[in-house]
Parts: C-alpha cells; sequence; structure tokens
C-alpha cells in the first residue's frame, strides 16, 4: 500500500516536470533520476543516508567518457566525469537575475531611443552604439542604443552621464531573480540554496518576485569532489503530494 501511494505521488511528481515549459532537456534528465531516488528509493539512499549522486549522473551520462557536448552546448569541462556534468546542470539552474533572460536570450536589431521632439515615439533609426544600462530603481539592465546623428549622440552621452551619476548617489537594489531554480520546484526537499553555493562560491540567495518555500531537507556538500547527502524522506512524507 505504501509502495502503491509512493507509486502515486512519483507519477504526479514526473507529471508536473513534463508538464513544466522549463523543464527540459538535462535539467529533466537529472529531475527524473532525482526523483525516482527519492520516491522509490531507486537507486537507493546510502546506509549513511546520501543521495546516491554517482548513480544518478551514471544512469542520465552513462559511466564512460563522452566524447563530445552531447546535451549542453558550451561546457567548459563535465563530459570525463558524469559527475562533474551533474553539477554544471545544477550551476545553470542556480536561482539567480540574468539580464540575458529579459532580452529574450535572442539577438534583436537595436534601434535608436532618442525621444523625438516634435513628434511622438522614438528615432528608431539602426544603432549605431550601444550600452548596457542599469536601472537606479531596479538594478536590471538592458541594452539602450543610439544612431549616428550628431543630436543623438549628444543625447547618449547626456544619457550616459546622468546614468552614471544616478547610480553613484543611488547605489542600485539587487535585482529580482528571473531564471534558474526549476528542479527546486519539483525537488523542493532538497536545499538547494548549499547546492548552489557550492557550485557557484559568490551565489548568494537574490531577492525574489515569489514566496521562498523552505526546504525540509539538508543537503551537505562537502570536500572537493561533489558529494550530496540528502536524508531519504519517510515515505509517508509523499502523500498528499507536493505543493
Ligand atoms: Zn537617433
Amino acid at each position: 500500500m505504501l509502495a502503491a501511494q509512493a507509486l502515486c505521488a512519483h507519477e504526479r511528481r514526473v507529471a508536473a516536470m513534463l508538464a513544466d515549459p522549463e523543464c527540459v532537456g538535462e535539467l529533466l534528465l537529472v529531475g527524473l533520476a532525482m526523483a525516482r531516488s527519492i520516491d522509490l528509493g531507486d537507486p537507493e539512499f546510502a546506509s549513511n543516508g546520501t543521495m546516491p549522486m554517482r548513480v544518478i549522473a551514471e544512469q542520465v551520462y552513462g559511466r564512460h567518457y563522452l566524447p563530445s557536448p552531447m546535451l549542453l552546448p558550451l561546457q567548459p569541462r563535465g563530459d570525463a566525469d558524469p559527475r562533474r556534468r551533474l553539477w554544471d546542470v545544477f550551476r545553470q539552474d542556480r536561482r539567480r537575475y540574468d539580464p540575458d533572460v529579459d532580452e529574450g536570450r535572442r539577438y534583436r536589431r537595436l534601434t535608436c531611443g532618442r525621444p523625438m521632439i516634435r513628434r511622438e515615439g522614438l528615432c528608431d533609426r539602426n544603432a549605431s552604439s550601444q550600452r548596457r544600462l542599469t536601472d537606479p530603481a531596479t538594478g536590471r539592465r538592458q541594452w539602450v542604443g543610439c544612431c549616428s546623428q550628431s543630436a543623438c549622440k549628444r543625447w547618449f552621452t547626456d544619457l550616459l552621464e546622468r546614468n552614471r551619476r544616478e547610480l553613484a548617489a543611488n547605489p542600485p537594489p539587487t535585482p529580482a531573480a528571473n531564471t534558474g531554480g526549476v528542479l527546486e520546484r519539483h525537488l523542493p526537499e532538497v536545499d538547494w540554496w548549499v547546492v548552489w553555493k557550492q557550485v557557484d562560491p559568490g551565489w548568494c540567495p537574490p531577492p525574489e518576485g515569489r514566496p521562498f518555500g523552505k526546504p525540509t531537507l539538508t543537503v551537505i556538500v562537502g570536500g572537493d569532489e561533489p558529494e550530496m547527502s540528502v536524508p531519504r524522506p519517510a515515505l509517508t512524507v509523499i502523500e498528499g503530494g507536493r505543493r
């Protein structure tokens, strides 16, 4: 009966992952393997209560050297060691602010942003120079462009100087997180803050646009080699589903 309940909870969790448009690719593969270990004990937790990350890494990536970046592009390392590759996935999923996410992560033709005086709207000619300015109110960063007309160049120089002065007088707040944390949504038992600090020593909890749910289980990461320790949850906790 307990096993049936665990299986049911596991299936709900997997369905939620598959329905999440951000939970795709390696995040999905790694998440599925971790969920199976948490929900069903497959692979089993070690006798000291640690999640079997090496087995999970080998389930997802194989036991041997991967000859080419099979799934994630631009990976500086990780292919030779499945666990390190797992760590790269966790690093890419750390909760953070990324200005490229606001820009849609794709190239956009930038146009001149100078407001027109005698008509509504902006200059809108192709930008010949561009800078990423920080919004003093929010800390968010966005590209602003300027064309080659002398009036627009004067406007741009003035804008950059005003922005510099504003930021000096009022240091901007840390912008709210806008990406990452996908696995945290689906595996809330894990204390991801500990994991993200391990994979990115400079990581700090960013301000959130949404409430942060406290995890129920603690992850201990230590040593030079990536190791993750997760107390195995009681299966009765699974009953009733996740948030
Ligand atoms: Zn212009």
